[in-house]
């Protein structure tokens, strides 16, 4: 059986009358207007620097590309065409190992497209440091359950004409030097609008889903005539930095060496910065729509690009994706459609508490079993269980519940707790492989006291055992640094509760002791910065002591609320099919 990539129904090959072989493969159509559509229809281009379909696939470091992975899965579902262009990063993001002091190790996650896609017959050349560089794709196909089928292009420079140099080009994500990211944007960008092209597809939309991408805008005013508003209205941007240091920015004259002149330098000086090529502010320039990822990010987005028209969607996840198992089948049970609804979420009610809780307890079991064979560790079953993952770098604060271990112990002298925590630190973030050291300190002094876990080579599977797993999840993030976040929208779809600091996408998430609770005061309380540390901590420790451990082990009943007010108050806006269709309805059309 095939699937009609069009409209999702099966088809059988044997009797198909609609097919067609392009790029390689043979699909089948229901209909000649599902055929044509198909062929001709013009698409959305997605470029991202990573996407995360699936662990087998590791072209992904973390939040950025799991959305892309989120955004790819929603538009098969809702049968939203769009086609995505990413790099094959064939040497991966890294294999974390961790010592047993806590050193971490990166070994390279090689993978080979081959077992996963096929080799379009296509190449197309850009011209990087005066060399021609030859570029092949790949071509992998997310056919939806239940809907469409998105093709994502995966970027290769590894091309026998090409020097040994730049068949590196797209080896490493996020490796190498500014040099190397500055060739790497070029192949994203410019060779995915020539591949694109020359593969066959139609374009009525370019969406740039971070800066990396941006230099697509040149290729398209070289294509066009230079004029800017032909491209503005092509071109669609959204932006995942809320600070300054965190944008893309490349000196001219590396520029000039690497890129050379695709349209004329005084043109390129005109709308990506006087100064140096700022990814970001071409992007800005070249767009007719551009957003920020939730609505604080949106309003520090408009502070450091003033007089730019920046709107909001805020981020969300596939729900089914991230679902576990247990919770799929309650809701399959009481609120059927769900996955490609998600909006029904809001009636979770119609779930009995006891069978929510036992579709928790069995998750719960999955994910301690997972840790006793990894780390042959025990946890218990009955004991209030935190988990903290993500990547490891400084501004998630990490560390920042054992800031006063002497307050730890007296807290889990009431009411035991456990915690799970998790999480890779980039290469050359030394800061950030430091941290993932001090975790290990304070669980070596806590070890006959309170257990805690630190699971190695946090990925998309690990991720959904613990957001699905733990009782709480916790995310400490220094505002206003989380631009949006996205592991406390997988953890409400399980019915897990969210204790955070308010920034990012909790701000419009949370409703206090009824959604989950606030860590610290909100932005728009006035206070400084040295107080809101302070606040921040008192209400990690106070509301862990006096409104989680007391509500968990006395008021079963009154957690199961806040448990289905995660799912139905949380998890029914917070996920990418409402994501998309905002996309759909504001940005692409
Ligand atoms: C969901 C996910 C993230 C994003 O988590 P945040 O807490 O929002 O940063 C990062 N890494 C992986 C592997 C994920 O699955």
């Amino acid at each position: 059986m095939a699937r009609d990539p069009i409209c999702g129904i099966p088809i059988d090959k044997e009797k198909a009358r609609f097919r067609t072989t392009v790029r390689g493969r043979t699909y089948y159509f229901c209909c000649e207007y599902c055929k044509h559509t198909f062929l001709e229809g013009e698409k959305i281009a997605y470029f991202s620097m990573e996407v995360g379909l699936t662990d087998d696939i590791p072209t992904y470091s973390g939040g950025l590309g799991v959305l892309a992975g989120d955004t790819i899965r929603s538009s098969a579902d809702l049968k939203i065409p769009l086609v995505a262009v990413s790099l094959v990063s064939k040497k991966g993001y890294l294999k974390q190992e961790i010592t047993v002091e806590g050193k971490q190790i990166e070994h390279p996650a090689e993978w080979a497209p081959s077992e996963f896609m096929n080799e379009l017959p296509t190449q197309v050349r850009v011209q990087i440091q005066g060399r021609e560089v030859s570029i092949k794709a790949w071509l992998y196909d997310h056919q939806s359950l239940i809907g469409g089928l998105v093709s994502i292009l995966f970027l290769d420079t590894d091309v026998e004409d090409n020097t040994p140099e730049d068949r590196e080009i797209t080896s490493f994500l996020y490796g190498g030097d500014e040099r190397y990211r500055l060739k790497q944007e070029i192949v994203l960008g410019i060779g995915g609008v020539r591949m694109l092209k020359a593969s066959g597809f139609k374009i009525r939309k370019y969406h740039m889903n971070e800066g990396h991408s941006s230099l697509l805008t040149l290729e398209l005013l070289r294509e066009r005539d230079k004029n800017p508003a032909k491209i503005r209205d092509l071109c669609v941007f959204t932006t995942h930095t809320p600070v300054e240091a965190g944008h893309d920015k490349f000196p001219y004259d590396v520029v000039q060496k690497v890129m050379g002149e695709i349209v004329p330098l005084e043109i390129v000086k005109r709308y990506g910065g006087r100064e140096r090529l700022n990814m970001t502010l071409l992007a800005l320039n070249l767009s007719k729509y551009v957003n920020g990822v939730a609505k604080r990010h949106k309003d520090l987005s408009i502070k450091l690009f003033p007089g730019y028209h920046i709107s909001a969607i805020t981020n969300g996840v596939h729900s089914f994706t991230w679902t576990c198992e247990s919770f799929r089948k309650l809701f399959d049970k009481y609120l059927p459609g769900w996955a490609n609804e998600p909006e029904l979420l809001v009636r979770v009610d119609l779930i009995p508490d006891e069978e929510i809780w036992q579709a928790h307890m069995e998750a719960k079991r999955k994910l301690l079993a997972f840790v006793m064979e990894n780390t042959n560790v025990r946890l218990d079953q009955d004991i209030l269980t935190i988990g903290f993952a993500r990547r490891a770098t400084e501004y998630k604060r990490m560390n920042l519940l054992f800031s006063d271990l002497a307050k730890l112990r007296e807290i889990n002298s009431r009411g035991r707790i456990q915690a799970i925590f998790g999480g890779k630190a980039h290469p050359k973030d030394w800061s950030g492989k430091h941290l993932i050291e001090e975790i290990h300190e304070y669980i070596r002094e806590l070890e006959n006291e309170i257990k805690i876990i630190y699971l190695e080579n946090y990925d998309m599977q690990i991720s959904a055992k613990l957001t699905s797993g733990v009782d709480v999840w916790l995310n400490t993030p220094l505002p206003p640094l989380e631009a949006s976040g996205t592991s406390g929208m997988k953890a409400a779809h399980n019915g897990v509760i969210n204790f955070s600091v308010l920034d990012g996408w909790w701000i419009e998430g949370y409703v206090e002791g009824v959604t989950g609770w606030a860590i610290g005061p909100s932005p728009k309380e006035s206070f400084g910065e040295d107080e809101r540390r302070q606040i921040e901590l008192e209400d990690l420790y106070h509301k862990l002591q006096y409104l989680i451990i007391p509500k968990f082990y006395n008021r079963r009943d009154d957690w199961i609320h806040m448990m289905e007010n995660s799912v139905g108050k949380v998890a029914y806006y917070f996920n990418s099919h409402r994501m998309m269709r905002r996309y759909v309805t504001e940005a692409y059309l």
